[in-house]
């Protein structure tokens, strides 16, 4: 495989998958695994795992060989690919002898680029397996959910212990193994069951940066629950709960509160699961209460909420179970109902009779989990922590540091604090430093000291303020303090980078406002529009018998509902949408968009979208600057002081068409009204001037036929709006 440069890379995932960058890891795995090396990537639910190996696949010629454990997981990602004009099929024993003989054919053909087999459809020694498989002359194999070869995995299959037939066979065809599976143990035992030769080992940041944590009292939970549905009726969420009846229960009680939730457990029969899990896939049931049997098949981008109505019983497991919201990278909430109860009824379950052992191992998890819950801490960093990454104090986005911290620019007050310790010789404990900072009268101070520049440049911070920043500051190692009686307070490396002004310092400190709620925060998309995308959706799913999310996700639709592009050439900047997308559902979604665009007189904002953005933002962000230059600003505020054009022009020194040329800009940035400048009447006829004529190069010609009742200016800034809108 030659090389392919890092830009046809990205636009490959962008033609055959739609994404616009990568997310993680994903870039160097996939560099890797065409570079012909084995690879193993682990990176957390959602993290995007598929694409490392589905990318390549479309990338190398002939075959890609998939093993997935799960049949459903199977023919969700089929479906997904056949969803992108992907060739790809799957094998195993949910098909008739008659479907899989047609499979094998097309394969054999060539007509497939990806194809999927369950583990148990690989014989022990079967040499007409591998002789199958190499007719086929397999370019990659990708081992997914790979934990599953490892005993010390928390879903060991033993029919993955067959895999490692796939290097002694085919030592030259690289293999790929991904798993979510955050453990050391389970790790290396993948690399040496497979056999991996010099293996390249990525393991993404277990950080889900769009995963809101909450943590709530467990009083009146179902109604809490209720009301919490209630506020988000489109959205799909999971409810976990301990028990088999209590699930029912609780899904009944949301019945009678007006939500139709369907519950899942394992005693129910095979076909009414798969059927509950199918609705749910479609979007049909929008809330299920299940116990944590459900789950692992569940391949849902768009679950926007996991609710733990019981405390789970070890980290591991509540962090894999609010790991199924969000993994479309939208924003998401994880809510867990605590009670001192429920830990009390989960040791009873915790005791291992005879086995004295796992019963220490899982009092010792259950008890992380009850600290976490009760920690006065931010969540995050506690999950972190605990999978073993580093992580700041405050994450922003969980009940701890919502409600109670914000996080402030302290580096003035560290500066004026560190040049304090610095003159007066560094031999003097906090509170001699914070009097001399506060300028205190007191003769405790030294006259020389009084005679210095920074005596009293820390006035406007309280003692207590000060005690705080100091605190911190030590904490993080900004500082250091002697261990002798005098506790002085003393320099080093990191505090002369903030005194040269070469690093920041970020501080975590009480909120004074009002608390920020999880209720907050606002959407600037319009939610009749998203609504008519949500029906199309539905429909082209319907018609295509697919799940909608198969169509496009939910991210796709709030970029649509964002931004309006109203062309196929925009169409293809918006996330979700490559090639094949853009021309067979394109159309659909473009005719909703151009309506909405034209009966409510607003322009496309496809500028507001920066070409790095990522998928993860929800909302338009107040601080997204179009991109107009200085010059074009300071005509936009000379405008909007009710400055004429001409009086712009001569305030500015500068063309009256020149500062046209500046306004047209903030038509296209929507800052500026197109009907301020050309009245509504003017402008229609204008624009069916240019329509008529083709014409948008040139203002003369236009002029020659619109007459003298309309300036150059007028049709100037209907151009604008023409190029913005046709
Ligand atoms: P995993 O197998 O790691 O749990 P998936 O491969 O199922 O995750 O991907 C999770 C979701 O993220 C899917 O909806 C997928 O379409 C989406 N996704 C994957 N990679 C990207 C990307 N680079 N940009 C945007 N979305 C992505
Ligand atoms: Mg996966
Ligand atoms: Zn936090």
């Amino acid at each position: 495989m030659p090389t392919i440069t890092p830009q046809k890379l990205q636009q490959a995932l962008k033609h055959f998958f739609g994404y616009d960058d990568f997310r993680l890891d994903q870039r160097a795995v996939i560099e890797t695994v065409l570079s012909g090396n084995d690879v193993m990537g682990i990176m957390p639910t959602g993290g995007g795992k598929s694409i490392c190996y589905q990318l390549p696949a479309m990338l190398l010629p002939g075959i890609t060989i998939v093993v997935s454990p799960l049949i459903a997981l199977m023919k969700d990602q089929v479906d997904s690919l056949l969803a992108n004009g992907i060739h790809a099929a799957f094998l195993n024993s949910s098909q008739s002898a008659d479907e899989q003989r047609s499979v094998v054919s097309a394969a054999q053909k060539g007509e497939i680029k990806l194809l999927y087999i369950a583990p148990e459809r690989i014989p022990a020694n079967s040499s007409s397996f591998i002789e199958f498989i190499r007719n086929l002359n397999p370019s990659l194999f990708a081992v997914d959910e790979a934990h599953c070869i490892s005993s010390w995995g928390h879903d060991f299959r033993p029919e993955y212990l067959k895999l490692a037939i796939l290097k002694q066979s085919f030592p030259n065809t690289p293999v790929i193994a991904l798993t979510a599976s955050a453990d050391k143990l389970t790790q290396d035992d993948i690399l040496k069951k497979l056999d991996l030769q010099n293996p390249k080992v990525f393991i993404s940041s277990f950080n889900r940066p769009n995963i809101y944590y909450y943590i709530r009292p467990k009083k009146n939970t179902v109604g809490k629950i209720a009301d919490y549905i209630l506020k988000r009726k489109d959205d799909c969420g999971i409810i976990y709960a301990l028990s088999r009846s209590s699930t029912e229960e609780i899904a009944g009680k949301l019945h009678a509160l007006g939500i139709k939730a369907a519950y899942y457990h394992a005693g129910l029969d095979a076909i009414e699961r798969s059927r509950v899990q199918e609705a749910f896939q479609r979007d049909e049931y929008k809330v299920i209460v299940a116990t944590i049997a459900f789950g692992m098949g569940i391949d849902k981008s768009n679950v926007r909420y996991v609710i733990h109505h019981d405390v789970p019983k070890n980290i591991e497991g509540y962090y894999q179970e609010t790991g199924r919201a969000g993994r479309d990278g939208l924003r998401s909430d994880a809510v867990l109902f605590y009670s001192t109860g429920d830990i009390i009824k989960l040791k009873r379950f915790a005791t291992v009779d005879g086995n004295p052992e796992q019963t220490a191992v899982s009092m010792k998890k259950l008890r992380q989990m009850q600290d976490f819950c009760e920690a006065e801490s931010c969540r995050r960093q506690y999950l972190m922590q605990y999978f073993g990454e580093p992580f700041p104090a405050y994450c922003g986005s969980c009940d701890y540091c919502l409600s109670s911290l914000e996080q402030k620019d302290a580096t003035i007050e560290a500066q004026k604090l560190l040049s304090a310790i610095a003159r007066t010789g560094e031999r003097y404990g906090a509170g001699y430093i914070i009097d001399f900072l506060r300028g205190s009268a007191s003769e405790k101070i030294q006259a020389a000291h009084k005679d210095l520049k920074t005596y009293g440049i820390g006035k406007e911070l309280k003692k207590e303020e000060w005690q705080w920043i100091i605190q911190q500051m030590l904490n993080h190692g900004y500082l250091n303090k002697t261990d002798d009686q005098y506790a002085s307070l003393q320099l080093n490396d990191k505090s002369k980078k903030i005194l040269k002004g070469e690093t920041r310092l970020m501080l975590v400190s009480q909120k004074t406002e009002k608390e920020t709620d999880e209720e907050e925060a606002e959407l600037t998309y319009d939610n009749a529009l998203m609504a008519e995308l949500r029906r199309i959706r539905y429909d082209l799913a319907e018609a295509a018998n697919v799940p909608a999310y198969n169509i496009v996700p939910d991210n796709t639709l709030t970029e649509l509902a964002t931004y309006f592009p109203v062309s196929f050439d925009e169409l293809k900047y918006i996330s979700g949408f490559g090639d094949y997308k853009v021309a067979k559902y394109g159309g659909a979604f473009l005719k909703i968009l151009q309506h909405y665009v034209h009966t409510n007189k607003v322009a496309s904002r496809m500028h507001l979208k920066g070409p790095k953005k990522t998928t993860k933002k929800r909302e338009v962000n107040k601080d997204d600057k179009p991109s107009a230059s200085n010059t074009q600003y300071a005509t936009l505020s000379l405008y909007r002081e009710g400055l004429s054009i001409e009086e712009i022009a001569g305030q500015r020194n500068l063309s009256v068409s020149t500062i046209e040329t500046h306004l047209s800009a903030f038509i296209a940035t929507g800052e500026i009204n197109i009907y301020k400048l050309v009245p509504e009447r003017k402008l229609d006829k204008i624009i069916e001037i240019i329509n008529a004529t083709k014409q948008t190069a040139a203002l003369r010609p236009l002029k020659d036929l619109l007459g003298d009742d309309y300036s150059f200016g007028e049709i100037r800034f209907a151009l604008a709006y023409y190029k913005i809108t046709a």
